[in-house]
């Protein structure tokens, strides 16, 4: 095909501009960026006993603020720092906010604690196990304050998690399926790991006192839980009916907008002080 000079300027120029843009706003350009600047924070979700209405603690959550006052949400740069290896960065950055926002109460309160949330790497090949160690070594925070939460996806390698997993309790940190009923692992293996704490995913939360297909398999979920002899944790608790109805259930711990939503650490320590247990 011929084309005119001029044209064939502009095509090269435009793919050339596409190319230059494309590398200035890769996002995994600007999540590296981000982090080695040190912009990812963390905030806190309080998670409430539901026997006693206290605050036990919060599930730290990533946040990416932008220079736009914007917020990109964890769902939209969590697999992508999966894809690209970036992920262990934002697990070891998480960690050490959660040390730095939330030492002082965690050394005052020997029973507060903090849910890290942890990716399949971090499990499979037991990478978490040193930066915990050097993490909280000399801290005056104890193991069993630092929670650490994996979905289903960190088990699917049985041997390697069993492992970490091992290794984790041994120490004294408590582990929790998180989303749990949203992925596919079998109760075969669930109870062969050693896992503390199920976290019931949003989903089967919201179904409750709906019309919800879902509404039906919250009950065997927790029971599930209960036969497991694990504690167990429901997430996206949005109204008291809930609430009433997982307490009723022997559900342990809940989170959700009913009580709180994710707070800036400075917040989270309001909120500790009004609702601690
Ligand atoms: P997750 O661990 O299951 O966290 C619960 C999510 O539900 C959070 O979303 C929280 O803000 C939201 N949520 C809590 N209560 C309610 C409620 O009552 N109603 C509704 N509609 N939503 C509620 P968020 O903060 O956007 O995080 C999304 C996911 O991103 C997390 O799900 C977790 O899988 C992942 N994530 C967050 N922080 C980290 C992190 O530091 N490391 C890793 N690896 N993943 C993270
Ligand atoms: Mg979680
Ligand atoms: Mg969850
Ligand atoms: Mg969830």
């Amino acid at each position: 095909v011929l084309l005119p000079l001029s044209a064939a300027i502009a095509l090269l120029s435009a793919a050339s501009g596409l190319l230059v843009l494309r590398r200035q706003s890769s996002p995994r350009t600007e999540l590296a960026k981000a982090l080695k600047k040190g912009e990812l924070v963390a905030h806190y979700q309080p998670i409430i006993e539901l026997a006693t209405g206290r605050c036990i603690g919060a599930e730290a959550l990533v946040r990416w603020p932008r220079a736009d006052g914007s917020q990109t949400p964890p769902d939209m740069f969590i697999p992508l720092a999966e894809e690209t290896g970036l992920i262990e960065r934002v697990t070891d950055q998480m960690l050490a906010a959660v040390i730095e926002d939330l030492g002082d109460l965690l050394r005052d309160d020997p029973h507060a604690h903090v849910s890290i949330n942890l990716s399949a790497v971090d499990i499979t090949t037991g990478r978490i196990l040193p930066v915990l160690e050097r993490v909280l070594d000399g801290s005056g925070i104890q193991p069993r304050q630092i929670w650490l939460e994996a979905t289903e996806r960190s088990f699917i390698d049985v041997d390697g998690a069993r492992a970490t997993l091992l290794e984790l309790r041994r120490r004294g940190h408590r582990t929790a399926i998180d989303d749990f009923g949203t992925g596919y692992s079998g109760l075969n293996y669930i109870q062969n790991l050693p896992i503390d704490l199920l976290k019931i995913d949003r989903s089967f939360i919201t179904a409750v006192n709906t019309e919800a297909p879902t509404r039906d398999v919250t009950p065997y979920i927790i029971a599930m839980g209960h036969e497991l002899k694990l504690q167990i944790i429901a997430e996206g608790v949005e109204t008291e009916n809930q609430a009433e109805y997982l307490r009723t259930q022997g559900v342990s711990f809940a989170q959700g907008w009913l009580y709180s939503k994710a707070l800036p650490a400075s917040a989270f320590l309001v909120f500790w002080t009004a609702r601690r247990r």
